[in-house]
């Protein structure tokens, strides 16, 4: 057999997942000029980007723009897109492996974490994953709905996600009008009710997960304001401690709009947008089954043994009116059909990319890179590493022998009467949206899967 990665017998990888993580594998492999590879890039959806179309927030369009460097890596000759193709149902691990050398699952973490507290399954209580997936279009969450008839909303958390949600909440009609987010999304914005929005940190402002340009971003909103409560504004001697021996130029400029916030006086927009530090809720109360309130309590900070920062519970509690509750404590992975996991961590269980068993050998041709690989952290642009990192391995553990790639699997899915999307399809989807557009927007999302496929079908 001629060797492995050479014209005649070329490295067959299998892709699980077209978002992020799974084009910077592409792109890191297309480096490699030696080696003749085919790539081979799945994804559930019949469209790619993952998380960049369904995550990214949709008046954040800049940061979509890395899909012109995704869809050029798509367009090479040995690299192939096959959408609308599920692992786990259509294909099973099995299948890859008879048909790959290789496998990396960049599949991501679809789901979010909870608070585990008493009343988060009142109705009015949702996790902010959910709804940036149903503004973002996502076919899941088409039909979801958001009650957003209620004066007062509670975001639990003060990462970029929270700030995501806060500010699609606070944004003008016409704000969002000049985005792509879900026509649907855009309808019910409309006629929102929302008038105050409040952002939960449990810890200090000097612990705050957003970054400098997101909470920039809130102080320039045309129909809302924001707010800090002065005394929760304050750096504690704690964080001030960490902060003097650990500068971070992230942290100072938090602090400096947090501060510049919590003095700006209350013009009385339509919107008012509180940002609140130091409280944990503790439950959320319903009223007729509905959210009404949370119970919070508050915190100081405190520091353990081992140097690290955080909220203990002062004993004092408060009450926080609110008819609806987002939880945006973080994304979380769930397991992969057949692939070790470990459930703490909410990862594919691996070592640096390559995936292990429970001993903590490595399972021979998987590997894993993005949130599924290392959990929900970091901007786009950090899957970079781990898809360097996934090309090297997989050119480094070469395994011979001869596979069958992409024309197996195309006999496989095709005897299972499975509908695939190519490249060429996505381009055709996406040039529909793109003409659908009201003007001034970048594009009008499809947000049903047979909607997509009809536009295929002409
Ligand atoms: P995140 O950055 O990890 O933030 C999670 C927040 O939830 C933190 O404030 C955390 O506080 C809080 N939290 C966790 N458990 C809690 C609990 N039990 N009670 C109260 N608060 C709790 O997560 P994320 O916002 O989902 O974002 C995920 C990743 O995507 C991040 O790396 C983020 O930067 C990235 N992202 C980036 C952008 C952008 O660049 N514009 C947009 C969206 C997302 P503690 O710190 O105290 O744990």
């Amino acid at each position: 057999m001629p060797d492995i990665g050479s014209t005649a017998n070329p490295l067959r990888v299998a892709i699980i997942g077209a978002g992020p993580a799974g084009f910077y594998t592409i792109s890191n492999f297309l480096k490699y000029k030696e080696l003749t590879v085919e790539m081979d890039l799945y994804d559930r959806l019949p469209t790619p980007y993952g998380l960049v179309r369904a995550g990214v927030a949709p008046d954040h369009q800049k940061d979509k723009s890395v899909t012109r460097a995704y869809a050029k890596s798509a367009e090479q000759p040995n690299v192939r897109f096959y959408g609308n193709v599920e692992y786990g149902k259509h294909l099973q691990l099995a299948d890859l492996q008879a048909h790959y050398h290789q496998v990396i699952f960049t599949n991501g973490a679809p789901t979010d974490r909870d608070l585990g507290i008493p009343g988060e399954d009142l109705q009015g209580s949702h996790s902010a994953t959910d709804f940036v997936a149903w503004y973002n279009g996502h076919p899941d969450f088409a039909d979801h709905q958001f009650d957003l008839s209620q004066e007062s909303v509670a975001i639990v958390g003060v990462g970029n996600v929270a700030m995501d949600v806060a500010r699609i909440l606070c944004k003008s009609y016409a704000e969002l009008a000049e985005t792509d987010i879900a026509d649907h999304a855009l309808a019910a914005l409309k006629n929102s009710q929302v008038k105050r929005v409040y952002l939960l940190g449990r810890r200090g402002p000097a612990q705050a997960a957003f970054t400098p340009p997101e909470i920039k971003e809130m102080g320039e909103l045309a129909e809302a304001e924001v707010t800090v409560p002065v005394e929760e504004a304050q750096v504690d001697a704690i964080s001030q401690q960490y902060l003097d021996a650990n500068p971070d130029k992230n942290v100072e400029k938090n602090i400096g709009f947090i501060t510049d916030y919590s003095r700006r006086v209350i013009t009385g927009k339509d919107k008012l947008l509180t940002l609140r530090f130091l409280v944990s809720p503790i439950e959320i109360i319903g009223e007729a089954g509905h959210v009404a309130a949370l119970k919070l309590a508050k915190n100081a900070i405190t520091a353990t043994a081992d140097g690290a920062i955080r909220p203990s519970a002062t004993g004092e509690e408060e009450i926080l009116e609110a008819g609806l509750v987002f939880r945006s404590v973080g994304y979380q992975g769930i397991p992969v059909s057949n692939v070790p996991f470990d459930a703490k961590k909410g990862t594919i269980r691996n070592i640096e990319g390559r995936v292990v068993d429970e001993s903590g050998e490595a399972v021979t041709g998987l590997y894993t890179a993005g949130w599924i690989k290392r959990g929900p952290s970091g901007v786009i642009g950090t899957n970079k590493h781990d898809g360097d990192a996934a090309s090297r391995q997989i050119q480094e553990d070469c395994t011979d022998g001869g596979k069958a790639g992409r024309a197996g699997l195309e006999e496989l899915l095709a005897n299972k009467s499975v509908r695939w999307v190519d490249y060429s399809d996505w381009q055709k989807i996406d040039e529909a949206e793109k003409s659908a557009a009201a003007e001034g927007a970048p594009r009008r999302k499809l947000t049903r899967i047979p909607e997509m496929l009809a536009v295929l079908d002409g």
